[in-house]
């Protein structure tokens, strides 16, 4: 039986004579999480103890109590009358279960625990060697889906023809090399099959022939997630059941390298976790292959296979239960931990570099001065907080099998009983899978987003990552994915990624050990921003607009654009840009969604200015735009000089931070959206250039923050996750008020709808631009009379008051008056695509879909930000509490309020609203 359960207390070791001699135990008290107790659901809150025996002493050692515990195939005790369990000779002991390490991280834990925690800063780094790694697999992927080996090879250069080119490699010798690596490849696949099928035929007779897998015994990469482990990965290959792993370095021995083994054994446990029976591991060294028997001495062969034995997966298991439990405390690894020599590691220099600027204790020991107090505590605090969201990512994971599909679907968090219709190759050894839906259920999941698709089992079923190319939204609606691997897909679910962590950790990294000093000052307070006097007026009839351009290209270090809700920051961003660029300036132009980065280019394009090159992949970047894409496919040299000689290159700050782009250099980085950014998040983009200019509303919705804001260590109110909930745009703005600038004149909005926004948010300080704006009425719309409206909504603001039916995230009774609403708007001449609907939780947003109009828009507060209608309607759903999403922060009511041009309606619970003194003033303004 396996015993799941909350450490309940302290950990106590010992020493027993048993008839086996000395043995080491530990007993750990923890509270079941289930009825493995046996005497039914009411025994879940009594603590049992669970007796770890032998080795699993190490991982019950690492315990604290809070951490969950699994035991698998654990016996059931008794001692001196006390019920508990204990370990048996098949037990494993999973500290963490829900925390899902990544293969490779064990696989770096092994050479030394401080390797692992220097990759997570660093990322994987823009370098020739991992470049071609990637490569290499990716060709040994397309042997094993029956590609010719000269055609992947072309076409997979070909690909990454961007990369390699900023990388300084050209296509001809990048494919020399690639196709040394791949003759160990072909050279064991044929083995494999002269061995099986053609044993007496010459290799010369088969060379020419493509190596044709037989499905049964082979499967290429393929993504694995253990529940009761607590790893995840993607094995380069399966055969007969057992990983084979590919390694692009050589070596010489007889068996694999330990790490390789360990990566394998990982393979292996998530592989018999699915019912498999594991015996033997191999690893593939495929640049044996490309050395000369004459020069090198040693075992040549690249294929090395071992067998898998329970000692070894133990093993495994307890060096991930080590990375669970440091990354429960989100502590640092010294190096200590291991075995590992310095002397021999390839990171020695960062190792060194990394403790001494961050002036942490390390095996290697330190160089260089440490970074001032402040800094490094900035360090600390952000990392903390970044490793707080990843437990957050984590923790969905676990919800894959903690939830049943119907929970998730109820969640919003995955599409299920999708219709599988079929799978097509696609050039490039991709696949094009293609199901539709037999409902229309909302959910997170939008075209463009990477999920996770399944054939309904996305543990320990056939699952794929996949993204998601066309999502038709109705009953019946076609659903379109592309994946590398084929799947019958029936279900999709968010998938539940790090990158966002891992690139905002690179960014904290790079930002502060590798910026610039005069930045750093700036940023920590030491100095002031500086700007040079620029004479010229860009803009002849908005004050505000032209200073802000005036600041952008004058600022020495940085400036602050803020910009309400139609104050036309986007035409400012363009007229920045282009002033900029008269200047000799390279820019980066960047936002957090690539929604604003096509924005952005519209404007750039509307005035007259074309010279730029949009980074992001095909289902990203806007159809408009998509002439500006730069490919990443081709010439490495010519691709390369494209990017590289671009005055003006747009990409989301997500992008930012890839290893490309990384490669990079630029005088300015203008980013939008910036109060929608964590600190980090912003760096990615700021990093790349000798001065910023950020662009954003801190009125309006901040950064996406998954960890709740909880109390620091240090008692101080907010505590770390508080950091990443108030962008670096913010700060500043309030750190050095002289260096932003706020447009006030706003060109969106009648009078009457901006008066609450501009006094409860901006000081009273945002007036309509121009006459016009502040009279506009829906009259002004062809075809449309308010006459034709009911008294009631006579008013450009108008509150409908229903009451509240207390059911927690919809309100029949709201949505059907706004079906009502919608259609008075509709008979009085508005056309329906002008009309948008915002509520605060996607079930409401469910709800009223299914009453008004398909063109009507109906969405999330999340949604509709960037965006405006003519007349918008908002639901509260407002009973008791105030309780959802659009009440967390006052500035998601902004958002809400500021998108309409000609009319606004609130619909809502009036007593509900009245008992918040900020929605009460709302009311009183939208009654009068
Ligand atoms: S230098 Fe030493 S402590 Fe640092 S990562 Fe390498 S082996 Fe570990």
């Amino acid at each position: 039986m396996n015993v799941r359960g909350i450490v309940a207390g302290e950990v106590s070791t010992r020493t027993v004579g048993t008839e086996y001699g000395d043995r080491e135990l530990a007993e750990v008290p923890i509270r079941p999480a289930d009825d493995a107790s046996g005497a039914g659901a009411d025994a879940v809150d009594q603590p049992t103890r669970v007796t770890c025996w032998g080795k699993w002493t190490e991982s019950a050692e690492l315990l604290e109590p809070g951490m969950e515990l699994v035991v698998t195939d654990a016996e059931r005790t008794e001692f001196r009358g006390e019920e508990g369990f204990s370990t048996t000779g098949d037990s494993y002991v999973v500290v963490e279960p829900s925390f899902l390490v990544n293969v490779t991280d064990i696989r770096s834990w092994t050479e030394c625990p401080r390797l692992y925690y220097l990759n997570k800063l660093s990322g994987i780094p823009p370098n020739y060697p991992v470049t071609k790694g990637t490569l290499v697999h990716e060709v040994f992927g397309d042997l094993l889906r029956g590609r010719a080996v000269e055609e992947s090879i072309e076409a997979r250069v070909e690909e990454r023809g961007l990369e390699l080119g900023m990388l300084g490699e050209s296509a001809e010798s990048v494919r020399e090399d690639v196709r040394k690596n791949a003759a160990a490849i072909e050279g064991w696949l044929e083995q494999g099959r002269l061995g099986k099928t053609d044993g007496g035929r010459e290799t010369a007779d088969v060379s020419a022939e493509r190596f044709a897998p037989d499905e049964s015994e082979w499967r290429s990469e393929r993504l694995l997630i253990s529940a009761t482990f607590g790893i995840r990965g993607r094995a380069d290959a399966i055969r007969g059941g057992a990983p084979v792993e590919l390694k692009t370095g050589k070596n010489l021995r007889k068996e694999p390298r330990f790490k390789d083994k360990v990566q394998a054994a990982c393979y292996a446990l998530l592989l018999e976790e699915e019912g498999g029976e594991v015996d033997t591991g191999t690893l593939l060294y495929t640049k044996n292959s490309a050395l000369e028997r004459d020069e090198e001495t040693g075992d040549l062969t690249p294929a090395k296979e071992f067998s898998m034995g329970s000692g070894l997966l133990k093993y495994v298991v307890r060096l991930r239960n080590e990375i669970a439990a440091m990354e429960f405390d989100r502590g640092v690894p010294t190096g200590y931990e291991g075995n590992a020599s310095c002397e021999y590691c390839f990171e020695q220099d960062t190792c060194m570099v990394v403790s001494g600027r961050l002036d942490q204790e390390s095996k290697a020991g330190q160089i260089g001065a440490a970074l001032p107090e402040e800094e490094r505590e900035y360090f600390e605090r952000f990392y903390r907080a970044i490793e707080a969201e990843r437990r957050e990512v984590h923790r969905e994971y676990a919800k894959l099998w903690e939830q049943s599909p119907e929970e998730r679907a109820d969640d919003d968090r995955a599409l299920i009983d999708l219709e599988f219709e079929e799978m097509r190759p696609l050039k490039g050894g991709r696949w094009e899978i293609h199901a539709r839906r037999r409902s229309d259920e909302s959910s997170k999941i939008r075209e463009g987003d990477l999920v996770l698709a399944s054939d309904g089992r996305p543990v320990r079923g056939e699952a794929e990552l996949a993204r998601i190319e066309r999502l038709e939204s109705e009953d019946g609606g076609e659903v379109v994915l592309t994946a590398d691997e084929p799947v019958e897909a029936t279900r999709l679910d968010v998938y539940p990624s790090e990158f966002t962590t891992d690139r905002q950790l690179s960014a904290l990294h790079d930002a502060l050990l590798k910026g610039s000093e005069r930045r750093k000052d700036v940023l920590f307070g030491r100095e002031e921003p500086v700007f040079r006097e620029v004479e010229e007026t860009f803009i002849e009839n908005n004050a505000a607009q032209d200073e802000a351009v005036r600041k952008a290209v004058g600022c020495a270090d940085l400036a602050l654009i803020h910009g309400p809700p139609g104050t036309g920051k986007t035409y400012t961003i363009a007229r920045a840009i282009r002033a900029m660029v008269d200047r000799g300036d390279r820019v980066i132009l960047s936002a957090f969604t690539n929604r604003a980065v096509d924005n952005a280019l519209e404007a750039l394009r509307d005035q007259g200015f074309t010279d730029f090159v949009r980074m992001g992949t095909e289902s990203g970047v806007r159809e408009d735009m998509l002439p500006f894409r730069l490919e990443r496919s081709g010439d490495p040299e010519e691709r390369a000089r494209e990017l590289r000689e671009a005055p003006v290159v747009a990409a989301t700050t997500a992008t930012c931070g890839s290893r490309v782009m990384k490669e990079t250099e630029f005088d300015v980085a203008l980013v939008d959206e910036a109060a929608q950014l964590t600190e980090p998040g912003t760096f990615a983009a700021a990093n790349l250039a000798d001065r910023f200019v950020l662009v954003g509303d801190h009125e309006q919705l901040p950064p996406v923050v998954r960890a709740e804001t909880g109390e620091s260590e240090t008692g101080a109110a907010g505590g770390e996750e508080a950091d990443l909930s108030r962008s670096l745009f913010e700060r500043l703005v309030s750190a050095y008020p002289g260096a932003g600038v706020m447009l006030d004149r706003q060109y969106r909005m009648n009078q009457r709808i901006q008066a609450f926004a501009s006094r409860e948010f901006y000081d009273g300080e945002l007036r309509p631009a121009t006459p016009e704006v502040a009279g506009r009425t829906l009259d002004d719309i062809a075809g449309a009379s308010r006459e034709a409206l009911p008294d009631e909504l006579g008013d450009p603001v108008a509150f409908v008051d229903v009451a509240g039916d207390a059911a927690r995230h919809t309100d029949g009774k709201e949505a059907a008056r706004i079906a009502d609403l919608v259609e008075c708007y509709e008979a009085a001449g508005v056309p329906r695509a002008e009309i948008g609907v915002i509520a605060p939780f996607r079930a409401q947003v469910g709800e009223i879909r299914g009453r008004v109009p398909d063109d009507v828009t109906v969405d999330t507060v999340d949604r509709f930000q960037g965006s405006s209608e003519e007349v918008i309607i908002v639901s509260f759903v407002a009973t008791g509490d105030l309780e959802g999403p659009i009440f967390e922060d006052y500035r998601r009511i902004n958002v809400a309020l500021t998108r309409p041009k000609r009319a606004l309606v609130l619909v809502g619970d009036s007593r509900a609203l009245e008992s918040d003194p900020v929605y009460g003033r709302m009311l009183e303004w939208a009654r009068t």
